[in-house]
């Protein structure tokens, strides 16, 4: 073994981060999670796809609690989802999750959304929480709008503020549901720059997405669900090639 193979960064990569064993969603009648397994690695991009209703933000709701579920386990670096108080404060501080809807603090300047999780939160220091922050904002390229409140900024600047808000608390996995989708089109890349360049540096990361593109470029893993179901997975290339289920060749007919 090499002196970088036994580093601790390489000794963890690839280990099981995000585990769900067959968990069952409902809402009333509706089975809205149907036998989920999935297992995402340390350092992994899994991007989600399917059609609308199909499950995907019902799935990444659960995965930080947001949903409670009716069977089944979840598993965040070998410890199950705690239930309440505390433990689930800091469960969702370890989960970063960013919307559609960029859901800033309006009334808090873009500093202030930033560093109010890690000293609520995680207990720290103003000055250490605020250095943190600015150079989150320098690395999503919003360093300089620091000063300002959220409605003076751009839709993807909003959305790059709310990346950098997650990744403040120090996530180990970062989840994104259709972060762009309610952007104008020429913000769209300014977004998935940034999150190719978290997947670049090893984020763990669950990816709920259209943009096919991304899924080309960072993504390890394509996972396709079709009413509440993961009905197949596979890498990028496989997938967008050679979809085997009538339901992702479907799909991939209306999309791309
Ligand atoms: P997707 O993100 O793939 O579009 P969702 O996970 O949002 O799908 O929804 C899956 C299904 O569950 C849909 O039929 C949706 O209407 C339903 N659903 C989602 N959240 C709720 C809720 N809080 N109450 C009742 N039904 C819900
Ligand atoms: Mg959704």
């Amino acid at each position: 073994m090499t002196a970088q193979e036994s580093g601790s960064v390489t000794a963890t990569r690839g280990e099981p981060l995000v585990v769900l064993s067959d968990v069952q969603k409902h809402f009333g009648q509706l089975h809205a999670l149907k036998d989920i397994d999935l297992t995402v690695k340390r350092g992994e991009v899994v991007v989600v796809i399917g059609p609308s209703g199909s499950g995907k933000s019902t799935l990444c709701r659960t995965i930080n609690r947001l949903e409670t579920i009716d069977e089944g386990t979840i598993t965040l670096d070998g410890q199950p989802l705690p239930q309440e108080g505390k433990a689930l404060a800091a469960l969702r501080a370890e989960v970063g999750m960013v919307f559609q809807s960029f859901n800033l603090f309006a009334h808090k300047t873009i500093l202030e959304n930033v560093t109010l999780g890690p000293i609520k939160v995680r207990g720290e220091k103003k000055e250490a929480a605020e250095k943190k922050a600015r150079e989150l904002l320098d690395r999503v390229g919003v360093g300089h709008q620091a000063e300002k409140y959220p409605a003076q900024l751009s839709g993807g600047q909003q959305q790059r503020v709310a990346i950098a808000r997650a990744l403040a608390m120090e996530p180990k996995v970062m989840l994104f549901d259709e972060p762009t989708s309610a952007l104008d089109p020429e913000m769209i890349k300014e977004v998935l720059d940034v999150m190719i360049d978290l997947a670049e540096q090893g984020m763990t990361m669950i990816v709920v997405t259209h943009e096919m593109g991304f899924a080309r470029t960072a993504a390890h893993r394509v996972v396709f669900m079709a009413d509440g179901a993961i009905v197949e997975e596979n890498t990028p290339e496989e997938f967008f090639t050679n979809p085997t289920s009538d339901r992702a060749k479907d799909f991939l007919g209306k999309i791309l």
